[in-house]
């Protein structure tokens, strides 16, 4: 073929695509078809390093106000430097207010590692969201366990996708999606509970799709519960300690 009817071709054959392409965006939907304004998202402020301002503030390092003791005549439990700080065998504490779909964020450190405690024995604590369904706190830097019972664990059911542990005596962070389990009038389950949790900044579960509330020993069975209960968090003998604690209650669009 001759250079310049090759050339000449060509352009033809490109004339011809551009053409059939103008038609098929004259066909196309108007972008304007899937763009909608309200409602509109609420304005809120997210300064770093603080709460953002739509947080139920649950403890701020000054007092134990939004806390109380689980266990009758237990004073709770100690705040020093603005950490409040587990007092072994006074029991677990609970928010006084109650919480269903949620984010949570909190810090926590763990004590100084004793080399006799190991395994469960070592930094153990917990976060139990509607004060039934464990966060795991532990101390698992260098410390084996059952996997879905280290830190970050949704105890007995999820170990961690990652172990983020930082050493003991170091602020760590866990940051928490919970959404609440659905029960019928009758008392049947609609929809499990679901969990989300990024440990230090890590994503350490997502979306799982929780078994029940937590069991020490045998499988979980979920039993119809309020729509909303306290958190709490657990003493198991060790001195953990937790600051910064802050929580969003959540409205998904599927439950307005
Ligand atoms: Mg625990």
């Amino acid at each position: 073929m001759i250079p310049k009817l090759r050339y000449l071709l060509s352009l033809a054959f490109i004339s011809i695509v551009a053409s059939a392409f103008a038609e098929d965006d004259a066909n196309l939907p108007k972008p304007e078809l899937t763009e909608y304004y309200t409602p509109v998202p609420a304005v809120i402020s997210a300064p770093a390093g603080s709460a953002p301002s739509d947080a139920i503030i649950l403890f701020n390092g000054t007092d134990l106000n939004s806390w109380a003791p689980v266990k009758a005549g237990s004073k709770g439990w100690v705040i020093n430097e603005g950490a409040m700080t587990v007092i072994p065998k006074s029991g677990y504490i609970q928010t006084k207010a109650a919480f269903g779909d949620m984010q949570l964020h909190l810090e926590f450190r763990e004590p100084k590692a004793i080399e006799s405690k190991h395994s469960q024995a070592r930094g153990n604590s917990g976060v139990f969201m509607m004060g039934l369904y464990e966060l795991q706190v532990l101390d698992s830097y260098n410390n084996p366990t059952y996997v879905n019972g280290q830190a970050a664990s949704i105890y007995k059911q999820y170990p961690p996708l990652v172990n983020a542990c930082r050493p003991p005596e170091v602020w760590q962070t866990y940051d928490v999606i919970f959404i609440a389990p659905r029960f019928a009038a009758d008392g049947s389950l609609i929809s499990p509970a679901r969990e989300t949790v990024l440990h230090n900044g890590v994503l350490v579960q997502y979306d799982v799709v929780l078994k029940g509330p937590t069991e020490y020993r045998g499988y979980p069975k979920y039993k119809a519960h309020a729509a909303k209960l306290p958190i709490q968090l657990q003493d198991h003998g060790d001195k953990v300690s937790f600051r910064n604690i802050w929580v969003r209650e959540i409205t998904l669009p599927e439950t307005k």
